[in-house]
């Protein structure tokens, strides 16, 4: 139990920690002849057994909330059967496994009952937790880009277009911005891939910082990227553009590097039309436009924009 509850934290137990308390319990019981005394190595065991779940409480009562709601309770449950077995060691070592308040309140059928209650409960938790904790690990990987941690293009896709027809559905458009670095290729050429991909990771942190929240940002492919301001029209969306730019300029780049300028094509929904799809192909459109008429600036998809 403790070494599980501490694998929910991503800590491993050191094999021998494993293999000590069973090895010391199964030792005290050989020394108090086990073919007669059914309760040979018993203090021992009762000691090992608080001390696992002490470690159990300990180690869940630290899992980060965000991991799950349970723990707490969880940590409760652990710590209750660790206290109880911590009881019932003081007694036996006081009056043995026949005397009164052992027999009265920590017998094994008194203990069974507890334990199948609790135990089961937090040893299945645990399980659950771990499954859990899985799932949300394997959730982050399958959305999230590994060099920028910003959304992929499938998970932005998906998140993009139901924003998009619930800010509709509210009455507003949003506009998508495609952005793309501006001769990325030399960069890569002249100093290497490890210079491009300091290049893409700073886009990147200059896009978080320029947006809310609330927004989307995606990486789209390569040094392509994809965002969505929801219920922004295309004044904003330029607005928003050219301060991600002016981060880029201003970030921390590697000796003898310089990164590059951004261009970006921008298209906004319609009430009559709120495809994502559209605005992409549009704002596909004026990114080309953008990069025809020199490079590092925004295009609209509405020239009168
Ligand atoms: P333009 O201004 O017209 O956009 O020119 P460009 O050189 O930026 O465009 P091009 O499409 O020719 O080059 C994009 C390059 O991006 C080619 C590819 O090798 C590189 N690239 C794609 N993904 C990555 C990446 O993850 N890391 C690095 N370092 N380079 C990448
Ligand atoms: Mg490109
Ligand atoms: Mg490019």
């Amino acid at each position: 139990m403790g070494a599980g509850s501490r694998s929910l934290r991503l800590l491993p137990t050191p094999r021998w920690e494993l293999i000590a308390a069973p090895l010391v319990t199964a030792v005290a019981s050989l020394l108090e002849n086990p073919a007669a005394n059914a309760w040979s190595g018993g203090a021992v065991y009762l000691a090992m057994m608080a001390i696992g779940m002490a470690l159990a409480t300990w180690e869940l009562w630290l899992l980060k909330p965000s991991d799950s709601e349970t723990h707490r309770a969880l940590a409760l449950a652990a710590g209750i059967l660790a206290i109880y077995y911590l009881c019932r060691f003081v007694v036996y070592l006081r009056e043995g496994p026949d005397g009164p308040n052992f027999a009265t309140y920590f017998s094994p059928a008194v203990t069974s009952v507890l334990t199948i209650v609790l135990l089961v409960t937090v040893s299945f938790s645990v399980t659950a937790l771990s499954n859990e904790q899985l799932i949300n690990g394997l959730n982050e990987r399958a959305t999230r880009d590994g060099l920028t941690g910003l959304l992929n293009r499938t998970a932005f896709m998906e998140l993009a277009a139901k924003e998009i027809h619930r800010v509709h559905a509210a009455g507003s458009v949003s506009t998508v911005i495609l952005a793309d670095l501006d001769h990325f290729k030399a960069l890569n050429d002249g100093h290497g891939h490890a210079a491009g991909d300091a290049a893409i990771q700073a886009f990147a942190a200059a896009c978080r910082a320029s947006v809310r929240d609330t927004d989307f940002v995606g990486r789209y492919g390569g040094e392509e990227f994809i965002i969505l301001p929801p219920g922004a029209g295309p004044e904003s969306a330029r607005i928003i553009a050219t301060l991600i730019s002016r981060r880029m300029a201003q970030a921390q780049t590697p000796a003898g590097v310089t990164f590059p300028t951004v261009s970006y094509g921008a298209a906004p929904s319609t009430i009559a039309d709120p495809d994502l799809g559209r605005m992409i192909a549009e704002a596909d459109t004026a990114l080309y436009r953008a990069k025809a008429l020199g490079r590092n600036r925004v295009v609209c998809s509405d020239p009168r924009l």
